[in-house]
């Protein structure tokens, strides 16, 4: 399942911005960013909807949501590299 879906969501992303899930801004609940998405530049995913079922990381006191379990991975593996400020190390 998670093979598939990367694979297809690597083609999707490639040709378009939608392969994530619309966010429907009449939706109550809240909305954060996948820091892995952002920093991919995938802005079609960047924003997450939060609720029971959202991937998410505790990482020194805050919590990160993310746009699927992938992304956490990924974050996981290496959160500074994601939380490192745009632009800073270059
Ligand atoms: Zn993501």
């Amino acid at each position: 399942m998670r093979a598939l879906l990367a694979s297809g969501v690597f083609v999707i992303a490639s040709t378009l911005f939608a392969a994530c899930a619309i966010i429907d801004t009449d939706d109550p609940r809240p909305v954060a960013e996948c820091v892995v998405c952002r920093f991919n530049g995938d802005l079609g995913c960047v924003r997450v909807r939060i609720d029971e079922t959202t991937p998410f990381a505790d990482y020194k006191g805050q919590r990160y949501y993310f746009c699927c379990e992938d992304c956490r991975d990924a974050f996981i593996a290496g959160p500074e590299k994601y939380l490192r400020p745009a632009g800073e190390g270059r």
